[in-house]
């Protein structure tokens, strides 16, 4: 059994690892690499494999940086099957036309200033629409946790619950060759225990090498219910001062998770009963549509309040703005509205016109609750800048900005430690993580064998 590695190595991005095994080549995701550099001739480079040579291709979740290449390989001649659970395979299906979407913008935009500037006009997307749709055509067995599937002969995978977004798994891959048996776990992105909407990671199988995640190998989160408390702090002093409070939301779990806590909190009383609450992001909105048809994902508290036929992300004074017009009329509310729009990090999408309608207030506020890249907008306004510029204009940073940090959906050094000791692994390879967090939890494994490959090494077993 041989594994290579071809993204998201020494990189938190761009996840996508190849398995031969039995005579056939597996990958383990095929992610975008994303970021603050300019990373698109990354994502357009070759893969370092043969993309039409896939047999099958599993997907661990459905978020961008693991499914983000999966248009660009069938492009590229990839014909097999792609196996993924059900949640995964709606919600990738969502994000990827999602990001299709926002390259064919871009590219429109693109080729208008080229045309201005000069004659010929390049800048076409990585993939549209179509290649999405054609890629979505591979999605085969669809994988329950807990079930082993046959792959080949003599190798066989099976996913467990990775407790990270909806529908996230760990791969088990069990692979007999020449009498010789051997278990290699591939962890996915691992959540964090304790989150309000999902369940925490199942315990991981006993395995002879594991291949993990990183992200927060460096460090321990802080507890979720002081954050919580903060978010509701926060609002409530808001809306006394009359103004608004506009969060940057990633579409996927956090607007589902923010959604449920602002729940609790009007039903506890916690939060003002005449609270008015946007959620404006078509893809968060149909991302919320596919959380509600999969209610055995759910932790107790949310699997209760479905079986009493209750909504776990409904409460008075939601509204949902998916056309452009719903989303305009937002700006003519100053104060008592709790605002959530994409993108997280306010490098594009709706969040950047409420910003603009009110950064400037000292009433309002901004709350960040989830990671802001280098370079980036939301990371400019948590460094505590006095202006910023937006669509061309300099916009006064007058408003109230807080960091919330209780709300991360990886699990942290500890969490990652008591996992990869429940696996009994002889080999840990780390991957999905910068890399002074990757040397930190390999110093913090001791005296245990750990390697951290380079993007295009193999490692055989
Ligand atoms: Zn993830």
């Amino acid at each position: 059994m041989k594994v290579s590695f071809h993204g998201a190595d020494r990189d938190v991005t761009g996840s996508c690892h190849l398995v031969e095994a039995g005579g056939k080549r597996f990958l383990v995701d095929c992610g975008f690499f994303q970021g603050s550099r300019e990373l698109d001739d990354e994502n357009g480079a070759p893969f370092g494999f043969d993309a039409a040579a896939i047999d099958v291709l599993l997907l661990t979740h459905a978020h961008l940086d693991h499914c983000g290449r999966i248009p660009l390989l069938h492009k590229r001649g990839f014909r097999g099957e792609i196996i993924a659970t059900g949640a995964t395979r709606e919600l990738a299906r969502l994000v990827m036309l999602d990001s299709a979407h926002l390259q064919e913008e871009d590219a429109r935009r693109k080729m208008r200033r080229e045309a201005r500037a000069r004659d010929s006009a390049d800048g076409a997307p990585l993939y549209g629409t179509l290649d999405v749709l054609n890629a979505c055509d591979r999605f085969g067995r669809v994988a329950a946790y807990g079930q082993p599937i046959t792959l080949a002969t003599g190798v066989v995978v099976t996913f467990f619950d990775a407790g990270h977004i909806l529908g996230s798994a760990s791969i088990l891959f069990e692979v007999e060759e020449s009498g010789r048996k051997r278990r290699a776990l591939f962890s996915g992105d691992l959540g964090n225990a304790g989150r309000p909407l999902l369940r925490p990671p199942a315990n991981p199988p006993q395995a002879d090498v594991v291949i993990m995640e990183t992200t927060y190998g460096d460090r321990l989160h802080k507890p979720l219910a002081p954050s919580i408390e903060e978010l509701y702090q926060a609002i409530g002093a808001t809306f006394q001062r009359g103004g608004n409070v506009v969060i940057p939301t990633f579409a996927l779990e956090r607007a589902q998770e923010l959604l449920y806590v602002l729940r609790q909190g009007h039903a506890s009383n916690r939060l003002p009963p005449a609270m008015q609450v946007f959620l404006d992001s078509p893809m968060a909105i149909s991302a919320t549509e596919i959380f509600e048809r999969y209610p055995e994902s759910y932790g107790p508290a949310v699997a209760e309040l479905l079986r009493e036929g209750r909504d776990p992300f409904g409460l008075p004074g939601l509204h949902f703005a998916r056309e452009t017009a719903e989303s305009a009329a937002i700006n003519r509310i100053t104060g008592g509205g709790v605002i959530m729009a994409g993108s997280g990090m306010c490098t594009g999408g709706r969040i950047r016109h409420h910003l603009r309608h009110n950064l400037w207030r000292p009433e309002a506020s901004v709350i960040f609750v989830g990671y802001a890249a280098q370079g980036t907008l939301a990371r400019t306004i948590i460094d505590g800048a006095k202006q910023v510029e937006i669509f061309g204009e300099t916009v006064l940073v007058r408003a109230e900005v807080h960091t919330i940090n209780g709300f991360s959906a990886h699990a942290d050094q500890a969490e990652l430690l008591a996992w990869q000791a429940q696996t009994h692994a002889e080999r840990t390879v780390l991957v999905h993580g910068e890399a002074s967090a990757m040397r930190a939890f390999a110093d913090k494994l001791g005296g245990q064998k750990s390697e951290i490959p380079a993007l295009g090494d193999t490692i055989e077993f």
